[in-house]
């Protein structure tokens, strides 16, 4: 893989750039649309590349549960697996093992949305999985096996998978943990990351990706750290903070730290009102599952704002989802259509949502990219 940046802002961090692998160039900034299970939901590969998207990402943990990536590798790679031609990532599995500990515990994500005053300190071990220096203990998800995974067995895997773009395995701390649980965390990550890369033996693109927490001096100490070592580029991962500032602030903090001629990933964040903000501190590429989830909830994003197309007010609306996007779905179909549909509990509907967000998302990316091209932002 290549990375090449073609221009920089004058009145920001942004960035264009280009990614150059095996299966073709993906212009960056770009949002990496979800595929978790070598799929995304309700659309094929075909349309998937029709609404725009560039590049997809998919679930090391899930496709080593189902189907197991012997069957994947057995079809040559998730790419024929699949039949995306495009460039793919897959992540390393760090974030769902996680996810069954202390996530569990405490029911959170990678935003702490309510004050909380649990607190994750030095020592403490989750009561689903066992940490320990090699790896994660854990049980299936699927049917209860016990199963191990660590950084040199995420790289097999991946490596078994066969995308373009692979991730470290890491431990991806709660939003609740403390400074000394974060920073006992950060040098196993750090050791993690040399172990991934004396594991990898294929000529895949591996990106490290850089923990800390909420904590400012770890943030810096572990991009300076991971930022020295050999990757092809960088992912920003783990908990983002208390709110939205925050996350920003710890964006930068990060990329200040991260050498500027790789490409920069951030792992699972890309709200619409976020973006923009994203791409200024520097990011080049971000996935997140916004777009294709609220779809399958009923939710459009328009320029208008987000519509809730159950609402029975949309029977009687014959204007398309949204009168200046150009997606086939906007160019063919009425809401009162799509509400009915809804109402109807036919899965097309969520075909047709799922295809205008991602189109939508998409293409807002995309003027972003033609702002800094512009010298806009
Ligand atoms: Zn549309």
């Amino acid at each position: 893989m290549q990375f090449r940046i073609s221009k920089k802002s004058k009145k920001s961090n942004a960035r264009i750039g280009f990614l150059e692998t095996e299966n073709g160039v993906v212009e960056t900034p770009c949002l990496v649309t979800v595929a978790t299970q070598a799929v995304v939901k309700t659309l094929t590969s075909d349309e998937v590349e029709k609404a725009k998207s560039q590049m997809l990402i998919c679930n090391t943990f899930h496709l080593h549960l189902k189907p197991g990536e012997r069957i994947i590798e057995k079809s040559e790679g998730l790419h024929k697996f699949m039949n995306w031609k495009k460039p793919l990532m897959t992540d390393s599995a760090g974030f769902q093992v996680f996810s069954l500990g202390f996530g569990r515990d405490y029911g959170m994500g990678k935003i702490l949305k309510t004050g909380s005053e649990k607190e994750v300190k030095e020592g403490s071990q989750p009561s689903r999985i066992k940490i320990t220096e090699d790896g994660v203990f854990f049980k299936s998800p699927v049917d209860g096996a016990e199963l191990f995974i660590g950084p040199k067995e995420s790289i097999k895997i991946q490596e078994k998978l066969g995308a373009n773009i692979i991730f470290n395995f890491d431990e991806c701390t709660s939003p609740i943990a403390d400074y000394e649980y974060t920073k006992k965390s950060l040098e196993k990550t750090h050791k993690w990351a040399k172990v991934c890369l004396k594991a990898k033996k294929s000529d895949q693109a591996l990106f490290g990706i850089v923990q800390g927490g909420k904590f400012k001096d770890l943030r810096q100490k572990s991009a300076k750290f991971i930022g020295n070592l050999d990757f092809d580029g960088f992912g920003i991962g783990g908990e983002f903070g208390d709110d939205k500032k925050t996350m920003t602030n710890m964006i930068k903090w990060v990329l200040d730290e991260l050498p500027e001629r790789k490409p920069r990933h951030l792992l699972g964040i890309g709200y619409l009102e976020d973006m923009e903000k994203i791409i200024k501190a520097g990011v080049d590429t971000f996935d997140c599952t916004v777009p294709t989830h609220y779809a399958r909830h009923g939710i459009a994003f328009t320029s208008q704002g987000k519509l809730d197309l159950n609402k029975a007010q949309f029977l009687t609306n014959r204007d398309p989802l949204d009168k200046d996007c150009l997606c086939f779905v906007c160019q063919n179909y009425k809401k009162n259509y799509i509400c009915h549909l809804l109402k109807a509990k036919e899965i097309t509907a969520l075909k047709l949502l799922t295809f205008h967000n991602l189109y939508y998302f998409n293409t807002f990316v995309e003027k972003i990219g033609n702002d800094i091209k512009n010298g806009k932002i």
